[in-house]
């Protein structure tokens, strides 16, 4: 009965295969399909723009906006970035998407310091995939021109996975950028491993202390330690630091107590149309 036990071990082993190579072309046809129709949204501009405030938590007042993209389907609704973005990267439309995303920021940042809310900064998530194309740099220059966005209200986040270990040349594109005006914020800090002798070198002012890290706070000793870590080495290192994903008044308070005051959340603002940005202007 050895040769059963073969046989039998044989034919399993083929039916995994089997299901296995059905997976596989299923994924693929998912991916396949997933990716014609960013390509058709993109043509019938179903991409839309929530904005997420971001508050200095000493006088409570909106500092500024993160443009977050949504995919405002034609039959399954409002679809959330984690849906659409990885196979955007994967296919490299989240280039053309960027520059959407980018355009509309900035048309919408116009609208904003026309109706008198001229100190509100707009930020803006930039892929890595964006940031590396030889035409980005011409890309922002022909878009503020076209816009008339004051560059000194716009800020681009990148994450630190995307900041690591950057050619000579792309440090120097990110000069450009900084002496073009704009600002440049670490997006989901602490999730890579860059040193701070290479966080000393990019011309970075702010960091954004990432979510996983403010989640479980004050309780999490780690993430304590961790989001204290940060912010003093921020401060130290002369850039600001923004804590986003907070969602409580312990982690408001652990936050601020040691420092870091602006923050990011749904303890103040979920994100939201432009629209409903506008009533939290507040007049000098
Ligand atoms: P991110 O840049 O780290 O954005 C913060 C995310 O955290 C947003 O999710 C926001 O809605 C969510 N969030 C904010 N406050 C809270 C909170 O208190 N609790 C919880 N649980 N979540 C909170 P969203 O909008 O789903 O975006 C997810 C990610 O997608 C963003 O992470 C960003 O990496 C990416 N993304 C969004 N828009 C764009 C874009 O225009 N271009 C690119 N390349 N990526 C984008
Ligand atoms: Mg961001
Ligand atoms: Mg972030
Ligand atoms: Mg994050």
């Amino acid at each position: 009965h050895a040769d059963t036990a073969m046989y039998q071990a044989k034919e399993a082993g083929r039916d995994n295969l089997k299901f296995f190579e059905s997976r596989m072309n299923e994924e693929a046809r998912e991916r396949l399909y997933l990716e014609s129709g960013i390509r058709r949204a993109l043509d019938r501009r179903e991409f839309i723009l929530h904005y997420q405030p971001q508050v200095d938590v000493r006088s409570g007042r909106v500092v500024g906006a993160e443009a977050l993209v949504r995919w405002n389907h034609p039959d399954k609704g409002l679809l959330m970035p984690g849906t659409f973005i990885p196979a955007a990267e994967r296919s490299g439309l989240v280039v053309p998407l960027g520059k959407q995303v980018f355009r509309s920021a900035c048309i919408q940042q116009v609208r904003w310091h026309e109706a008198g809310w001229q100190d509100l900064d707009v930020s803006i998530n930039i892929s890595a995939l964006q940031f590396e194309r030889p035409d980005f740099l011409g890309f922002i220059r022909e878009i503020l021109l076209e816009t008339g966005t004051d560059p000194t209200h716009l800020k681009l986040e990148l994450t630190e996975s995307a900041l690591m270990e950057l050619s000579e040349e792309l440090v120097d594109r990110l000069r450009t950028i900084r002496d073009l005006g704009l600002t440049l914020s670490l997006d989901d800090f602490g999730t890579g491993y860059s040193s701070l002798s290479y966080l000393k070198r990019l011309p970075i002012t702010q960091i954004k202390l990432d979510r996983s890290f403010v989640m479980d706070l004050p309780d999490d000793p780690e993430d304590a330690a961790i989001a204290e870590t940060a912010i003093n080495m921020a401060g130290n290192l002369g850039l600001d630091v923004i804590a986003e994903g907070v969602e409580t008044e312990a982690q408001k308070e652990f936050l601020l107590e040691r420092g870091c005051h602006y923050m990011q959340g749904f303890l103040f603002h979920r994100p939201a149309p432009a629209e409903a940005l506008m009533i939290l202007q507040e007049l000098d």
